[in-house]
């Protein structure tokens, strides 16, 4: 592999090629200029994405086939210009810039990359491009940890502590009896995957310093074991991890199941049960949890967060971001980052769109359905919205079918919780069937309602407590689609099959 030089003479960088999934691509072995395999930018409409860089400026080349790949990096490495064939943008830039550099390119949002800044720019886990973009971040005084944790929310479903500042937990686990340990939970949420296949290197500095911080001997990598990508990342970083002396990481896989992100059956995956049902709190993970230690649980976009903070000391000068996964019927699944004053709106606006946006699933697997769209992305607008905050939003399109997808979402749920609580456990089937009875002209809205109030108020864990927000927000939003399928008619269509058969 070819070394990155900060500057000088020309260079190519290449986002978003597996080589392993495109063989065919090999310019190394035919280019004489220094080509570096980065990782993906998350913006998988723009990839493969080739950036040629001479002297501070760079010519992005966004979304090659391989042939133009071929053909457009060979041109420039023969001519030496990098704008030889037509590139979507040039931009200058300070030649040492660690990261990418502001394209104006809608599909990047790299106006406002602060966790993702390095995502599709330096090789995943290479330490000298680390060590270019600043190092790694060593013996934090724990105060400006602490302080940090003040300003930091968790970022989704997969931490322990979510949607409020982390400090007090940490404290907590701080004065738990027992060696305190911490999982970076990487299951089941792109960005978090996305920023351990990209960038691993700053979310370790965010595990090692809360780590270091609560007196924790143990860092455990959880992730899916069909996330080969995230996991190989995360193995060979964790290798060449430096700092670590009195901290022992490890990667650990769990089943590819939805529910295994949630974080107490995290934990019962780590210690191996293969049964995974959700710990009853309290006490919470903080107190009792990996192997009966106190154990602070969050995500790859939480610990990427802390670690970006800490970089600006902690002091969190400028306005909080979110790392946002747009899906759904759209042409590519794009990952971003926006302020967390911008919009839905504004977020999912970096996607393609295949027919119009009727309404999207905010906030997850069991995020809300909304139509209005022109909504703020932080944490408080969006519950007071009862809308998810885990930072997916999967759009529907026009000719989409809301009962449908809700029914879809309900049956999820009856088929994958973990059985351990009777409201989640048998209100999940119930709700899938009353979702079905529409079709035979049976609508039972307060029914509905009733069900999913006490799912949400009496389950155990967060998957009960969430599965059935579709369907309620749902109800609140497209009342007379429901109303119409009582009526024996799908006002788009696609539901006309279901009812034939009856
Ligand atoms: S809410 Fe659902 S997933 Fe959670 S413990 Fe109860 S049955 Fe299991």
């Amino acid at each position: 592999m070819t070394i990155l030089t900060p500057t000088g003479g020309l260079q190519l960088r290449v986002a978003g090629v597996d080589t392993q999934d495109h063989p065919e691509v090999d310019l190394d072995a035919t280019i004489e200029s220094p080509v570096a395999m980065v990782g993906s930018t998350g913006a998988t409409a723009a990839e493969p994405l080739l950036m040629a860089t001479t002297d501070g400026t760079t010519a992005f080349y966004p979304a090659c086939s391989s042939t133009r790949l071929e053909t457009v990096a060979h041109r420039i490495d023969e001519t030496g210009d990098i704008t030889v064939e037509d590139p979507a943008t040039v931009v200058d830039h300070d030649p040492t810039l660690p990261e990418m550099p502001h394209t104006g390119l809608n599909t990047l949002q790299d106006g406002t990359r602060r966790v993702l800044a390095g995502c599709g720019w330096r090789r995943p886990a290479n330490v000298a491009d680390y060590d270019a973009a600043g190092g790694f971040l060593d013996n934090i005084d724990s105060d400006t940890v602490f302080d940090a944790g003040e300003n930091i929310h968790g970022r989704g479903w997969g931490d322990a502590c979510h949607d409020t500042p982390l400090t007090e937990t940490w404290i907590d686990a701080y004065d738990a009896e027992g060696e305190a340990a911490v999982v970076v939970n990487v299951h089941s949420n792109p960005g978090d995957s996305l920023l351990f296949s990209s960038t691993p290197f700053t979310v370790l500095d965010g595990a090692v310093s809360l780590a270091q911080t609560v007196d924790a001997s143990e860092i455990v990598v959880f992730a899916s074991v069909a996330d080969e990508s995230a996991v190989e990342t995360a193995r060979t970083a964790v290798e060449r991890y430096p700092n670590k002396s009195s901290i022992a990481i490890d990667v650990v896989t769990g089943p590819a199941e939805y529910r295994a992100a949630e974080p107490t059956m995290a934990l019962e995956a780590i210690e191996g049960n293969h049964r995974l049902e959700a710990r009853l709190r309290p006490p919470g993970p903080e107190s009792v949890g990996l192997y009966g230690r106190p154990t602070l649980i969050h995500t790859a976009r939480t610990l990427a967060h802390l670690a970006v903070s800490l970089r600006e000391d902690g002091t969190d000068s400028q306005p909080p971001t979110r790392v946002m996964t747009i899906q759904g019927d759209v042409t590519d699944q794009t990952i971003i980052e926006v302020p967390e004053t911008a919009t839905l709106e504004k977020a999912c606006a970096a996607a393609d769109t295949t027919d119009g946006v009727k309404a999207a699933c905010v906030g997850g697997r069991f995020g809300g359905l909304a139509a209005n769209l022109d909504v703020a992305v932080d944490p408080e607008t969006l519950t007071d919205a009862d809308l998810g905050t885990e930072g997916i939003v999967h759009i529907l399109s026009e000719d989409r079918c809301v009962v449908e997808f809700v029914g879809e979402r309900a049956q999820f749920a009856a088929e994958e919780n973990c059985g351990r609580c009777v409201p989640c456990r048998e209100g999940t089937t119930q709700l899938a069937e009353l979702l079905r009875s529409l079709y035979d002209g049976t609508y039972r809205p307060e029914a509905i309602d009733e069900l999913i109030r006490v799912m949400t108020t009496t389950s155990i864990c967060e998957f009960g407590v969430n599965a059935g927000r579709p369907a309620r927000t749902a109800l609140n939003t497209f009342e007379s689609e429901f109303e119409a399928h009582a009526n024996g008619r799908c006002p788009t269509g696609s539901c006309l099959t279901a009812m034939e058969a009856k």
